[in-house]
């Protein structure tokens, strides 16, 4: 049976040159010391990998070295930035918006339960949070401002310079989760304006579990720790650092450097032949028509089921929603927040394309989609 993966936004598969490294760096002939082993050169040449790796990943986002904090993923950082930033205040308001990751949404909820007051900005019916909406949510108190620089849902891009832009009169500090950013778009965390950004690995063909919180040096800002025990990475998150998807995180950022250029070609030419194929098949599209990243297509199909349709699509790895709101029924609330109906948010299907899409596997997404429609319909 022909199974085809057009799931790169949930995650994507480990290059196989980012496996070669890892695997160099777990055995015993292998690079596998503890990198805060001072006494010995076992660890000083894992610390030596850790420490050039941060420089790769650093140079993904425009970062200097010192700016990078390990961490296991994008939820983490995530966590870090929030709860982190907000440690050093009693109270205060936090701005984000509706169709934030859960990562951002549960831990701003977590945040309203310790004083804080969040303001969730509403996206426009293009899906999009505008530098305007956050200047008018802006209050004396607000001390962070944390927004995506791609939806995960729609890959809508979020213009963060001109928020940026926004906040340089406010002491509030700006936190960008871009998870669904590196590989996508050129990212430089100078020229956006943020103080602190979210990345991870696994949605850029590197491991699972290993990411990094960007946080900014001049001016400095204060990140309190929020995993004790050692004080690693500059007293901001403790445990022994994973050298191998540490590694594997980097040589996955180096190929992103590499031919980011060709990859954004490639995931444009895959999407768009994508959506010129189910454009004729009764379709809304959710995702922005150009605000978007070049490999996400957000779709709602009218007239039919949506779980339905999505079962019925047992050859096609697609999602509904988020994966990781896969276990719930209930539509997707990024959706929902565009003001999309709820018949047609249950009918929403997420196409993302990556580096191993091939025209043969959209070809095949389009047949089967147009099969499966014209007996559901
Ligand atoms: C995937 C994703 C996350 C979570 O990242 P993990 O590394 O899986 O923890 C957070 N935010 C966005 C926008 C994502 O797409």
């Amino acid at each position: 049976m022909n199974l085809v993966y057009l799931d790169y936004a949930a995650t994507t598969p480990v290059a196989a040159e980012v496996a070669d490294i890892m695997a160099q760096h777990l055995t015993l002939e292998g690079n596998f010391a503890n990198p805060a082993s001072r006494s010995h050169r076992f660890g000083w040449q894992a610390e030596e990998a850790v420490e050039s790796s941060r420089i790769t990943v650093a140079k993904l986002i425009g970062a200097n070295n010192r700016e990078i904090v390990w961490t296991s993923g994008a939820t983490e950082s995530n966590n870090l930035a929030i709860k982190g930033v907000l440690e050093g205040f009693e109270s205060g308001h936090i701005i984000t918006s509706e169709i934030e990751h859960k990562a951002i949404l549960d831990t701003c909820a977590y945040q309203e339960t310790k004083g804080f007051e969040v303001t969730y900005l509403k996206p426009d019916e293009q899906g999009l949070i505008t530098a305007e909406q956050v200047s008018e949510a802006l209050r004396a108190d607000t001390r962070l401002v944390s927004l995506m620089l791609i939806n995960n849902e729609l890959g809508n891009v979020t213009d963060i310079k001109s928020i940026a832009k926004v906040l340089t009169k406010h002491d509030a500090l700006l936190h960008c989760d871009a998870a669904q950013g590196t590989g996508k778009l050129a990212i430089d965390v100078a020229d956006l304006g943020v103080d602190l950004m979210s990345i991870c690995a696994h949605k850029m063909y590197g491991p699972k579990g290993i990411g990094a919180l960007y946080v900014r040096k001049s001016p400095d800002i204060k990140v309190f720790q929020q995993i004790h025990g050692g004080g690693h990475e500059r007293g901001m998150r403790s445990g022994t650092l994973a050298t191998h998807q540490i590694v594997g995180f980097a040589k996955a950022a180096e190929l992103i450097i590499e031919r980011l250029d060709s990859e954004i070609a490639h995931n444009l030419h895959l999407r768009e032949r994508l959506w010129q194929g189910l454009e004729p098949l009764n379709v809304l599209r959710n995702s922005h028509p150009t605000q978007c990243s070049p490999n996400h297509l957000n779709v709602s199909f009218t007239g039919v089921d949506g779980e339905i349709l999505l079962a019925s699509l047992a050859q096609l790895a697609v999602s509904s929603g988020s994966a990781c709101n896969s276990a719930s029924i209930a539509p997707s609330y990024v959706l929902t927040a565009l003001g999309v109906s709820d018949a047609l948010a249950h009918a929403g299907i997420r196409f993302s394309v990556g580096r191993y899409t091939t025209e043969d596997d959209v070809d095949f997404a389009i047949e089967e989609v147009s099969r499966v429609l014209a007996a559901l319909r």
